[in-house]
């Protein structure tokens, strides 16, 4: 047994959990972090019996609100993932949307050539029909427009600056890869411009979503070759940035905690893992960054990512931005926007989604931002589509700065 079903032990039943869950507050087909979590853990046990909650285990987002919020720490949310996988594993496997939706990486690779094309089949309303009735995503959920250059390919045409005072790896991830480019590009100046060279080990997606999805087995192939692929940036320069946060979490913590993996390749990759904005706020705090900024006038929203709770690195982004002249931002009063990586793109579960990410809709609706801003891929297309405003990476805006200021 995982450490985090152990956890399950420490519950004292205080309900805590079930005042944060943004899902079980929005619909009644979830029940809710504390009967789903530990109290399911006693009927996985055989300690209870009677109706298992596993059924209604498909609606935990994963957002890990209820974990943070535990004050006994119990693990729920992980809890949940875990016991996801029997589900699945009962199920005879994930169902072809689940697979196609946990492989990122997969389908920007196979679209990339044909991206005009694949961009304007996923945006024909009679295509996206078709697609929900026959893969069941939802019509109307956010879908990436896959780049026709992939980051790699603009980091190869990249010329370094020359005399870098420090060196950093990047783990730029799958949606930077095929989807985001410019938000790598940003990285990777923001970087540079701080003195840093920038190496671009080869990897591979993380797995988050075949985990988040239930398929743990795949899951661990993946997590081995990518611990094997940043194994020798992980001791040299022994820093490694990731831009996405729910990247940098996998990273961190998700394979030992969730795929068991604490083997000393993997423990030092982790160690070495920080998100980007966490790395930037601590060369600040060491004098060491540029903050020559220009000045943008504009008004933002700034959303954390539920993820990033998880990282227990407080708000870098929000330190960030605050270094930029001019720039106003008001931090989102939601838990979470309610996609949760793949979660909100499912036909059965995108108007909890949207349900869940209202608070923060509404509030961009009274702020009147010219722009949002968050940490994480499926957040920014999540609350793109839904407000209708650009939604940029902090790093984007800073590179923006540096860019006003005068490279
Ligand atoms: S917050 Fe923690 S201790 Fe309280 S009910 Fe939930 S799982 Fe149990
Ligand atoms: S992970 Fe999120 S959706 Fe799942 S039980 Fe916890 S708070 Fe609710
Ligand atoms: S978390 Fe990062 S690497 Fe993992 S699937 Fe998502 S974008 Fe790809």
């Amino acid at each position: 047994m995982l450490h985090v079903q152990h956890t399950a032990d420490n519950c004292i039943k205080c309900n805590i959990c079930n005042t944060v869950c943004p899902v079980s507050a929005v619909t009644d087909l979830f029940p809710g972090p504390k009967y789903e979590g530990p109290q399911g853990q006693r009927f996985r046990a055989g300690i209870d019996t009677g109706d298992s909650p596993d059924a209604s285990l498909d609606y935990c987002s994963a957002c890990g609100l209820c974990t943070q919020a535990c004050p006994e720490g119990v693990m729920i949310a992980e809890i949940n993932t875990v016991a996801r996988t029997r589900l699945v594993e009962a199920r005879g496997g994930l169902p072809l949307r689940d697979k196609l939706v946990s492989r990122p990486s997969l389908m920007g690779a196979l679209a990339r050539p044909v991206a005009p094309l694949a961009n304007a089949v996923m945006g024909n309303r009679l295509a996206r029909t078709v697609i929900e009735k026959v893969v069941g995503v939802h019509r109307d959920a956010a879908m990436p427009p896959f780049s026709g250059i992939s980051f790699r390919s603009w980091a190869r045409a990249h010329r370094r600056p020359p005399d870098p005072r420090r060196t950093v790896a990047y783990f730029h991830g799958c949606a930077t890869e095929e989807f985001e480019p410019e938000v790598g590009a940003a990285v990777v100046r923001v970087l540079e411009r701080n003195g840093a060279a920038v190496t671009f080990p080869p990897q591979n997606c993380c797995g988050l979503p075949l985990i988040s999805n239930g398929d743990f087995d795949s899951a661990r192939g993946y997590a081995a070759r990518l611990t094997r692929r940043l194994a020798g940036s992980a001791i040299d320069p022994g820093v490694i940035v990731a831009n996405s946060t729910s990247c940098g979490m996998t990273l961190k913590a998700k394979y030992r905690e969730l795929l068991g993996l604490d083997d000393e390749r993997t423990t030092e990759v982790s160690r070495a893992v920080y998100d980007v904005c966490e790395y930037l706020v601590e060369l600040h705090d060491a004098g060491e960054l540029d903050t020559r900024l220009g000045e943008i006038r504009a008004r933002a929203v700034y959303h954390p990512p539920c993820q990033l709770m998880a990282h227990g690195i407080g708000t870098p982004a929000l330190d960030l931005l605050a270094l930029v002249p001019g720039l106003e931002v008001e931090r989102s009063r939601a838990g979470c926007c309610g996609t949760a990586g793949t979660y909100g793109t499912k036909v059965e579960k995108y108007q909890i989604a949207m349900d869940v990410g209202r608070t923060l809709f509404e509030q961009v609706g009274e702020v009147r931002p010219e722009f949002v801003v968050c940490d994480s891929e499926t957040c920014r297309w999540h609350i793109a589509k839904s407000t209708g405003l650009p939604v940029y990476h902090p790093v984007q805006v800073l590179d923006h700065a540096y860019e006003l200021a005068g490279r």
